[in-house]
């Protein structure tokens, strides 16, 4: 076989830039993704009750990116959407991320907006040099409201203590000195309409676009030739594990589906320091789905399983170096994506990066 353009993977990564490549190139392209389905972690479908569930777990569209949103906008219509998340402690349900609703709910209080910033600030506890996700989420709300919401749910999710991870993890979590209770603040949020599956055959509907699924690209590589390989797979396989396997937190996902129409209040429910999941997804509460039934999603997190975030340590991040090293003596592949870089992306972030990427590639973008 012989294209010009081969990709691995048919996520978002890879299916932005085989349509970059199908439509503005006007070359022919190949994908080859070794599940059974199109989409990556961000494929939904519809269950034997006939709901719709997002199968690698809750995805909400979120960006600042104009251009991100216009152009994923010639793929879907949205459902406005706006995303909103209760954190179960001490038996009550408060909003995330942390508003002024939240402290008041939290220690019975009602303190308006600056006396919540006073609060917050009181309970602060000074840390000269930041290193960590615990630092960083002490300096920001001290240790007790750190141990209510944060210390748990961070063990849950990593398996390690906060102290160990870098700041990243806890820094996505803004804290509002407001009452505005949604858990983004983008200016563009919704869900695709028909779903996030019908979004990426939207995508991948050009005739230049060939996609081969069930098959892991090394058992067909050798017999394609191509001009350039776009690789959105995990890079310590490509390499064959030369520098040791990368380290990632993997989670298990367990559907439910109750016969009645409502199980939870909000989209998402955190549970930080009861029962062994961290969160609880109600699909019909992201689709808007009118059902008599619903189904939910618990998620357990585990060292073992699919690849979903990479370990946010500094050994790891020092292992994918040595790939890195590896990668910049490639010539004729690029790698893309969360695997392929080894970083988390959302799904903005990486089409984002897919768009920029296709423009290097093809030298409109320096
Ligand atoms: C639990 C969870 C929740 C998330 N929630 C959100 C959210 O709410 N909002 C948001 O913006 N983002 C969210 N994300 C991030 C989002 O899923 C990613 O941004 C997006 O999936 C990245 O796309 P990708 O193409 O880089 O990777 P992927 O979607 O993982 O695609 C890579 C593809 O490569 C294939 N592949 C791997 N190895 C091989 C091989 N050897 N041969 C052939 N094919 C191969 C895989 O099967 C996969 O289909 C979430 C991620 C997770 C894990």
């Amino acid at each position: 076989m012989n294209f010009k353009y081969v990709i691995v993977g048919a996520g978002l990564a890879g299916l932005t830039m085989a349509e970059r490549i199908a439509n503005v190139l006007d070359e022919k392209v190949l994908i080859i993704e070794k599940r059974n389905h199109i989409g990556g972690n961000v494929y939904d479908s519809y269950n034997d009750d006939g709901i719709l569930i997002h199968n690698y777990g809750p995805h909400i569209f979120h960006t600042n990116s104009r251009s991100v949103y216009q152009y994923l906008s010639k793929f879907t219509e949205w459902n406005d959407f706006w995303h909103r998340v209760l954190t179960y402690v001490d038996g009550n349900l408060v909003p995330m991320p942390i508003t002024v609703e939240t402290i008041n709910k939290l220690y019975n209080l009602n303190l308006d907006c600056s006396q919540v910033e006073e609060f917050l600030r009181k309970q602060a506890v000074d840390i000269p040099e930041i290193k960590t996700s615990k630092d960083l989420a002490l300096s920001k709300v001290g240790q007790d409201i750190y141990s209510k919401i944060f210390e748990n749910y961070t063990k849950k999710q990593w398996g390690i203590d906060p102290g160990e991870l870098d700041t990243s993890v806890i820094s996505r979590i803004p804290i509002r000195l407001n009452r505005d209770s949604r858990y983004f603040a983008d200016r563009y949020q919704g869900m695709p309409k028909h779903g996030y599956t019908k979004m990426c055959e939207n995508m991948a509907t050009h005739k230049n676009i060939k996609i081969m699924l069930n098959t892991d690209y090394k058992e067909v590589i050798d017999d394609i030739s191509y001009e350039k390989l776009i690789y959105t797979g995990p890079t310590d396989y490509f390499y064959n594990y030369k520098y040791g396997k990368l380290s990632y937190r993997s989670i298990e996902f367990k559907f439910e589906t109750y016969d009645r129409e409502e199980f939870q209040e909000a989209p998402v429910v955190n549970y930080p320091n009861d029962y062994d999941y961290t969160r609880i997804t109600e699909f019909k509460k992201l689709t808007w789905q009118d059902h008599r039934k619903t189904t939910i999603c618990k998620e357990f997190p585990g060292a073992e399983g699919e690849p979903y975030y990479p370990f946010p340590t500094k050994e790891c991040k020092a292992q994918f170096n040595l790939y890195a090293e590896e990668i910049k003596k490639e010539t004729n592949i690029i790698f893309l994506g969360r695997l392929a870089e080894y970083k988390y992306y959302n799904m903005d972030a990486v089409v984002k990066r897919a768009l920029d990427v296709f423009e290097l590639m093809v030298g409109r973008k320096e």
